[in-house]
């Protein structure tokens, strides 16, 4: 196991210039300097009053500024044919403010050749020195590594030397998947990667990520789905162990109500239970039990933040109380088995917060717990693609340590 400590690492740029050579987006542009999706959306929303923020062209000059944590503080945009200057501001509420400033006449605009311009620190210029030098002679495909996150997961990454659309998927992946906030890595944050080097390209592309925040952590595999759409996504959730449906949570959260006749906490009385409940904290990633269309999405009395999917077979699966919806899930979507629906929390009536769920077949509720463990309605050809990648991660990951 390669441990890299980066503890003299913490002299970055505080103000970056962005160049972009023909046309390009404003997101496109900035957002390989990891900053949240919120911020990258928040910001092009306030200064699109004053610009075209989808073609910004090789006048326009971007710079950002950003504090020691990657949040970025500013940004603002020269515009050598207007010759004005849009500046948008971070304000104490999370938004940014934007004005519009004239410039003298006649003011000249370097332009720089390379898309992305960034000030690398003489420490790390070694590092990738070093590492090159090492692969020279006898080339690895596979590597893992292993950082503490001293700055932000973006600065970390590709200190690694991963390349910045990996880096931009996981981050998604992250912030659409998982529970854990970016913005609030804690000091203990640990990135473990394992990476393919791409000698043609020379950098290093994500094969494997676990992000541990020293509290939580998010597991990710980079793989490649048999019709050929390539996700960032956990992959342990789609196989679960073989069985028919997949747990709907980590399958390690214990079950703390089971399917059957209970004697009712708030009604108090004897009732029939429909599913059963999972003692799951608030903010517990659910995930689709199965692939299916999803029916119901709604809020109920009763059941709080609920989501029905219909899948092959008659068969009906339900979660109840949660927090909040995944982003991108929407009534009429198509879910995949194992894809983060929402959050679990304690919506509805509830003393406390867990998952409930429900499933049924022709309309009559069934022991989840029956169909957890019997049926398998997943393409068997899908399941071994699924184990091949995990497996070789696995052995690529064995063989490091
Ligand atoms: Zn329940």
């Amino acid at each position: 196991m390669i441990l890299l400590s980066w503890n003299k690492l913490l002299c970055y740029t505080i103000e970056e210039t962005i160049y972009v050579d023909k046309k390009a987006s404003l997101v496109n542009a900035i957002k390989e300097h990891g900053f949240s999706i919120r911020d990258i959306y928040t910001v092009t929303q306030a200064v699109a009053r004053f610009t075209n923020v989808n073609s910004i062209t090789s006048d326009q000059k971007i710079t950002v500024s950003v504090n020691d944590d990657n949040f970025l503080q500013s940004l603002s945009i020269m515009d050598g044919v207007n010759n004005h200057k849009i500046i948008a501001t971070r304000t104490g509420d999370g938004f940014f403010v934007t004005k519009l400033v004239k410039l003298p006449d006649n003011m000249v605009f370097p332009i720089q050749e390379k898309f992305y311009h960034r000030d690398i620190s003489p420490i790390f210029v070694e590092n990738i020195i070093a590492k090159k030098s090492k692969l020279s002679d006898d080339l690895p495909k596979y590597k893992v590594f292993t950082a503490s996150i001293h700055n932000s997961l973006y600065n970390t990454a590709r200190n690694l030397g991963i390349h910045p659309n990996s880096i931009i998927k996981m981050v998604e992946a992250i912030e659409k998947q998982s529970s854990i906030n970016l913005n609030k890595l804690s000091k203990n944050s640990k990135l473990e990667t394992v990476v393919e080097f791409d000698p043609e390209e020379n950098v290093n592309v994500l094969c494997f990520a676990i992000l541990d925040n020293g509290s939580n952590n998010a597991t990710f595999y980079n793989h490649e789905f048999r019709d050929g759409q390539r996700k960032v996504v956990n992959l342990d959730h789609y196989i679960g162990n073989g069985k028919g449906f997949v747990s709907p949570v980590d399958p390690s959260i214990p079950i703390s109500s089971h399917y059957g006749n209970r004697y009712h906490p708030i009604k108090r009385k004897k009732s029939f239970h429909k599913g059963i409940d999972y003692a799951t904290q608030i903010g517990t990633p659910v995930y689709a039990a199965s692939e299916g269309e999803i029916t119901v999405l709604s809020k109920s009395t009763s059941y709080g933040n609920l989501i029905k999917i219909k899948h092959q077979n008659g068969y009906l699966t339900l979660y109840a109380h949660l927090s909040k919806f995944a982003p991108n899930i929407k009534s009429g979507a198509n879910v995949r088995k194992g894809e983060l629906i929402g959050f679990s929390g304690d919506t509805g009536m509830v003393t406390g917060p867990h998952l409930h769920f429900e499933t049924l077949k022709d309309n009559k509720h069934i022991n989840p717990l029956q169909v957890l463990s019997n049926r398998s309605n997943f393409d068997i050809s899908e399941i071994r693609n699924i184990k091949e990648t995990i497996m070789n991660v696995r052995s690529v990951v064995s063989d490091a340590k």
